[in-house]
Parts: structure tokens; C-alpha cells; sequence
């Protein structure tokens, strides 16, 4: 459901009554979206809003969170058993600046465990079903965020992204979803894999939801680090040069359809030499900060723990060993194995350096270009269960991961059906450009 489509209902039966069709339609739901739906606080929202007492750019509009964004008051689990009984004490700066524009928290989506995987398999929750077929995974990490959207249960969404985490969700179900350049939201709250690599991002079912989405979250905030300080405002842009990155590519229909989706576009093709590395690049920097971040996980000041103390080191072994999950645990592992001494130079140090050339290719294509297209995913969604081992699945972010690397912006624009199921294009920008990428979705929509 679109934003409009929402209003509408909302003006003709209230907000109370809207709300309430929709958390019906959450219940009965098989698509296992949510971990936490937060049933109460919506509807004592929904009231205050129908009594005139919440105002903002998105009053009483229902707005799904991943469950790896701190909810002050509601638990906050990154699909880990973990965290299955983390409830924070404070919001995360998106969450702030959402219920300062007074939308609706409705509820925290299910998700990869930590983020760590591409068809939101490994949640300690169970899989996310496709809504188009569900039978088939909806994407992952964000999995639970682009779902809910999907099946009208929110309006918004809110996922992260750190190796395509917002973009494969997005293709797969069929919804717009955006990577924002590194830096331009805060990742205050955002409970780490990768911070090198990862932003926070909007999610709608259109590209007018999802312009008002990043303009509320975007801004400044000094407990990020790595925050721009820049806030964001939609400009349209004209005469944008297309390039058309041949080496990002995708199965033959999948391939068809995105030539199709660009005819009566000028484009060029344009190869980026780097990119064999970034596959490659990526899950050594990435599992080397996901080791490094998840040893807080000790079991001592919150979180999963076990009740037997023997030894300060059985117990850590324990609670590590029981609270995260198969994925997670390989990841720490080849992590850490990355990062020791001896190994470093050889793994983690020359992925920096792939790193670097990556990033020139990029800087040379946008000399050239404003715009960088591929398809989004290289295949249709997957059955689930359909990828058995870890690299396959590793592979399927062959087209997103360089974007992270690079911290550029990218955005998953919706290009119709094959056989039923989602395809979706993906749009890429230099630095702070997410206003080219837009403009670029509402030309395609146009024609
Ligand atoms: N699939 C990638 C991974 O497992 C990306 C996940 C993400 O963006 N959080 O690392």
C-alpha cells in the first residue's frame, strides 16, 4: 500500500479503524515478517491521531522497523537468540526522528541473524516467506522489512544494508528500497555487523514514499562518528548520463528484462576491472568486523546467558556457543582467523587494498557518468532451502557488495514480474547524489 492509498483509507474510516485492519491482517499473516508487533502502542497511537494530538510528515502512518534498530521499551533481538531478551533503553536516531514526525511504530521485522545472510535464513525466528510465493525466501537481510511492505502490513519500512541487506529484499518482493551514501544517516542504534560497510535505508512501495522516508531519517547526529552531517532534499535532476556496467550481470530473463526496461534510454556500457575482487573483498572485511563486533556478546551485562558459572571461560564458550546461530558462529571464526597475526597482511590487508580499487573504478566511471545501472540480483527468488552451502550463498551479492565497499548510494527500482515473481533493477550514484538515483526510478516509472 502506498502512502496516498494510506491517507485515504485513514480519512475515510479513521486511523483507529485502519490500524487495527491492519494488525487483523498481521495476525493471519503466513509470511513470518515480524518478530515484535507492537499491538497496543499502535492502537493507543492510532487514537491520539484521530483525536487530532499527533501532528508531523508521517502522522499516523504504520511504519515496520528492523529488528536490528534499537526500540527503546521494545525488544530488539537481530533475530539472534542472543539478543532474544534485549530490551533497549533507548531509541536509535532514525527511531527518534520517526516518532518526531509522528509515525507508527507497528512493529520490529525478522531479518538474518545479525544481517548475516541473503535470504533471512539463518533468523533465530524462521524464514520470511515471499509473498508472490511462499515457498520462496523473500531476501535477505532485510527479509521481514520488504515483506511487510509487500503484503500491506506497514506503509514504510526501514532496513540496513551492508552488503545489499535493503537492495535483495527489495528486488525480491517487488518494492523500492535505498542504500544511502555512507554517512548521510546515523547508525546511532543500529546494533553492528560491519560498520565500515553498513547504512541504515528507506523502504515503500513507491518512489514518492520513499523520498519522504529518507528525508525524515537523513541528518545530523554527533553520536555517529561517521555521520556527514548533511540532511537530505529531494532535487530533480535532468540529463542524466547513463552507463550500463557490463559486468554486473544477471540470468538471461533477468538480463532481457532490464535491456527492456531501458529502451528509449540512452546509455553506454561501461566495465568496472576491479569488481572480480569485491565478492571476495568484502567477506573478509566484513566477517573480520563482525568477529571483532560481536564479542560483546558475553553473556555478563545483558542478553542470553546460561545459569551454571564454572569457569569464566566454560561460560563464555557456552553462551557463545548456544546464543548464536551456525551462520553467525562462521563468520566469527573466518573473522578472526583473518585478522591473526600472520594472516593479516595476507587476508585483511589486500582486501583493503582490492578495497581501494574499487573505489577508483568507481571514481572513473562517475567521471564519465551520473548514473550506473545492473540488475539488482543475479537471479529470481530462491526456494527456500534452495541454497545449501554458504558460498552459493555468498555469491547471489555478487552485484551489490562493491556499492558497500565503495559507500556509495544504490537503489532497488521494481521492473515487473517473470513468472509471478519480483525482478528489480539496481541504480547506483556517485557520493550524496541520491537525488540523480531518484530522479532516474521516477523516468523509469514515467514511461
Ligand atoms: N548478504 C550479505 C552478507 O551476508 C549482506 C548482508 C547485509 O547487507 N546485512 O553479508
Amino acid at each position: 500500500m502506498k502512502l496516498a492509498e494510506w491517507r485515504k483509507l485513514v480519512e475515510e474510516n479513521g486511523c483507529l479503524e485502519a490500524i487495527s485492519k491492519m494488525l487483523e491482517r498481521i495476525e493471519k499473516s503466513k509470511l513470518n515478517a515480524y518478530i515484535t508487533v507492537c499491538k497496543d502502542k499502535s492502537l493507543q497511537k492510532a487514537e491520539e491521531y484521530d483525536k487530532s494530538k499527533i501532528k508531523g510528515r508521517l502522522a499516523g502512518v504504520p511504519v515496520a522497523v528492523k529488528d536490528n534498530i534499537t526500540t527503546k521499551g521494545i525488544r530488539t533481538t537481530c533475530a539472534s537468540k542472543m539478543l532474544s531478551n534485549y530490551v533497549p533503553v533507548f531509541d536509535a536516531h532514525v527511531v527518534e526522528r520517526l516518532k518526531a514526525e509522528g509515525a507508527i511504530i507497528i512493529g520490529k521485522t525478522n531479518m538474518d541473524e545479525f544481517g548475516m545472510g541473503t535470504t533471512t535464513e539463518t533468523s533465530y525466528f524462521g524464514v520470511v516467506r515471499n509473498p508472490y510465493d511462499l515457498n520462496r525466501v523473500a531476501g535477505g537481510s532485510s527479509g521481514g522489512s520488504s515483506a511487510v511492505l509487500a503484503n500491506d502490513e506497514a506503509v514504510l519500512a526501514l532496513g540496513s544494508d551492508t552488503g545489499g541487506s535493503i537492495r535483495c529484499p527489495a528486488s525480491f518482493c517487488g518494492v523500492y528500497g535505498l542504500k544511502p551514501t555512507y554517512g548521510l544517516v546515523s547508525r546511532f542504534g543500529l546494533i553492528p555487523y560491519a560498520n565500515s560497510l553498513e547504512q541504515i535505508g528507506p523502504m515503500a512501495n513507491s518512489i514518492e514514499d520513499l523520498i519522504l522516508l529518507l528525508e525524515v531519517i537523513a541528518g545530523k547526529d554527533e553520536r555517529d562518528s561517521t555521520n556527514a552531517g548533511r540532511s537530505f532534499e529531494f532535487r530533480e535532476v535532468e540529463n542524466l548520463r547513463i552507463g550500463v556496467v557490463k559486468n554486473m550481470s544477471a540470468e538471461e530473463q533477468i538480463m532481457d528484462r532490464f535491456f527492456d526496461a531501458l529502451n528509449g534510454f540512452e546509455y553506454e556500457e561501461i566495465e568496472l576491472p576491479s569488481l572480480k575482487y569485491a565478492l571476495s573483498a568484502y567477506y573478509i572485511i566484513a566477517m573480520s568486523e563482525a568477529s571483532s563486533n560481536l564479542a560483546r556478546y558475553d553473556g555478563v551485562r545483558y542478553g542470553f546467558s546460561v545459569p551454571e558459572l564454572t569457569s569464566w571461560s566454560d561460560y563464555f564458550s557456552r553462551v557463545r556457543a548456544e546464543g548464536f546461530g551456525e551462520e553467525v558462529k562462521r563468520r566469527i571464526m573466518l573473522g578472526s582467523y583473518a585478522l591473526s597475526a600472520g594472516y593479516y597482511g595476507k587476508y585483511y590487508l589486500k582486501a583493503l587494498k582490492a578495497r581501494t580499487l574499487i573505489i577508483e573504478d568507481f571514481r572513473n566511471a562517475f567521471a564519465k557518468f551520473d548514473v550506473l545501472v545492473s540488475p539488482t540480483m543475479p537471479t529470481l527468488p530462491f526456494r527456500i532451502g534452495e541454497l545449501k552451502d554458504p558460498l552459493t550463498m555468498y555469491k547471489m551479492d555478487v552485484n551489490t557488495v562493491p556499492v558497500n565497499l565503495a559507500g556509495l548510494p544504490a537503489l532497488n527500482i521494481p521492473l515487473g514480474f517473470i513468472k509471478g515473481l519480483p525482478v528489480g533493477m539496481q541504480v547506483i550514484g556517485n557520493y550524496f547524489e541520491e537525488s540523480k538515483l531518484i530522479s532516474f526510478a521516477k523516468k523509469l516509472e514515467a514511461k
